[in-house]
């Protein structure tokens, strides 16, 4: 039985930068906690996380996820459960790349994670080129989106042929 749970997760505030630590070390691959489910809404807001195309759950605790454009979790909506990407120090901030789980984010705002892969603006997937999206885990719904949006621009310019 995986041993996952939040009580191992704590927030850190500082100048009013709220961050998630963990109180121990995970192994690569290693299950941190499940997604919670308790509070599904149709809209997204600054506490939830993206789990279908039309579900944002709201996540509690793991709220004070921040984004890093070189994470260290990733949220798998599929299975609902937060796993290490690479291994974790005891102490570490945890943090995930929001466009994996967002489409079209409620609050987009300007990264400075000093990353040299850093997408900068962090508005969600769809404003994203194809390029940068390959080189992380996306959820299924992501993908959905991203086919959605590739046919409606295609059937865009057909029409536009067509007219
Ligand atoms: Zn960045």
């Amino acid at each position: 039985m995986v041993m996952s749970s939040l009580n191992t997760l704590a927030i850190k505030t500082e100048n009013k930068f709220r961050s998630l630590v963990t109180k121990r070390a995970y192994a690569r691959g290693e299950v941190i906690c499940d997604i919670p489910t308790e509070k599904v809404v149709d809209q997204p807001n600054r506490f939830t996380v993206q789990i279908d195309r039309n579900k944002h759950t709201d996540v509690g605790k793991l709220a004070a996820l921040n984004h890093s454009c070189d994470p260290n979790v990733i949220l798998d909506t599929a299975n609902l459960s937060v796993y290490a990407a690479k291994d974790i120090e005891e102490g570490e901030e945890l943090s995930f790349f929001y466009p994996a789980t967002e489409w079209e984010m409620d609050a987009p705002f300007i990264c400075l994670c000093g990353s040299s892969s850093c997408i900068h603006v962090v508005a969600g997937a769809r404003f994203l080129p194809l390029s940068t999206l390959e080189n992380h885990f996306l959820n299924k719904h992501i993908r959905e989106h991203m086919i959605e949006l590739l046919n409606n621009t295609e059937l865009h310019l057909k029409k536009m042929q067509d007219a």
